[in-house]
């Protein structure tokens, strides 16, 4: 059986496995479906402390990678399908191979995913016009028009923060009214850098090399437009990568781990869970790598007592 078996390699699992490691408890890194995590799909990351000339996203990766595997962390590329926790454990990881590991304690750092239109041009223009991260992506789109996909909370904070850098933004929501919250919402509303195209969809992103616009149909009228624009930001949320733990570890109705207070510990005593899965408000890499010194630190103690 193993001591500490950490899910996930973002930069939450790779910082828990840096201090589990340094901790001599010879951790376990399950890989997961998307080595590396989201960070590796996006393109220079200008916000993570160390790296003044900015970093791509996988080059970032792959140092922390790097970097875990000098304290005696084992890696394994795999995906876990299902899980039987235990209070206290042992915990059973069942993976995609079959296999099956054992561990006394876990760390839970499987990441989120955006929540995509499904439309083959949104796939074709991912990162090269396509985002799902103002933060990441929004300064390369100074004095260009950009569009923003959704109606909440996520896309009015999208919608906001691109003013600083695009020529205009056009938010283009599915219904008639908002779903953020009036704060949100009136912030938005009030700034006259953007505007709203209520009652329409998106249907296509088009362009030869890079984005020059997207297609629309107003579910009304069933009218079809073009908005000519150069950044495409879909904002319709985040899903959390947690199924393979759903129905025994406490979420929140979205799937987001449910945290004990300001710790890294779940509901189940010995489970402790970091990064986005367990955070729906920074999403950062930053603040998941600092979630991941955490558990690693939570795991540690627990492992002692
Ligand atoms: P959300 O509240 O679930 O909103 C998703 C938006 O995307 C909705 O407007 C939804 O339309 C739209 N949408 C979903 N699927 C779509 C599709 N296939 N096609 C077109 N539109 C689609 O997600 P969120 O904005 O990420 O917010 C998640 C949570 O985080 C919320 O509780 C929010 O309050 C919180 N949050 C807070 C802040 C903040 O306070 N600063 C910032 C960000 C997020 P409908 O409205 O028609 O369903």
């Amino acid at each position: 059986m193993r001591n500490v078996v950490i899910v996930g390699t973002g930069p939450a699992g790779l910082t828990a496995a840096v201090y589990a490691g340094r901790a001599n408890l010879n951790p376990l890194l399950i890989s997961g479906p998307l080595p590396g995590g989201l960070l590796t799909q996006t393109s220079d990351v200008e916000n993570f402390p160390g790296f003044p000339e900015a970093v791509n996203g996988y080059e970032l990766m792959t140092k922390m990678q790097e970097q875990a595997s000098h304290f005696n962390v084992e890696f394994l590329s795999e995906t876990v399908e299902s899980a039987e926790l235990k209070p206290g454990g042992p915990h059973k990881l069942h993976l995609s191979s079959g296999e099956t590991v054992e561990c006394r304690a876990l760390i839970v750092a499987v990441g989120s995913s955006p929540r995509w239109l499904g439309l083959e041009s949104e796939e074709a223009f991912k990162n090269r016009g396509v985002s799902a991260c103002a933060t990441c992506d929004g300064a390369f789109y100074r004095g260009l028009p950009v569009v923003v996909i959704g109606g909440g909370d996520s896309a009015m904070e999208e919608a906001n923060f691109l003013t600083r850098f695009a020529s205009e933004v056009t938010v283009i929501h599915r219904r008639d009214a908002l779903r953020a919250s009036k704060i949100m919402a009136d912030r938005a509303m009030n700034n006259p850098k953007i505007k709203f195209v209520w009652n329409s969809v998106v249907t296509e992103v088009f362009g030869e090399n890079e984005v020059d616009g997207i297609k629309v149909r107003n579910v009304q009228t069933g009218e079809e437009s073009v908005i000519n624009c150069k950044g495409v930001f879909v904002a319709l949320g985040h899903v959390p990568n947690t199924k393979a733990f759903a129905g025994q570890l406490d979420m929140d109705e979205t799937g987001y781990i449910s945290l004990e207070g300001a710790t890294s510990r779940t509901s189940m005593e010995g489970v402790f869970a970091a990064g986005d899965c367990a955070d729906k408000r920074y999403r950062q890499a930053i603040t998941a790598a600092g979630m991941g010194a955490r558990a690693a630190i939570d795991v540690e103690r627990w492992l002692e007592e």
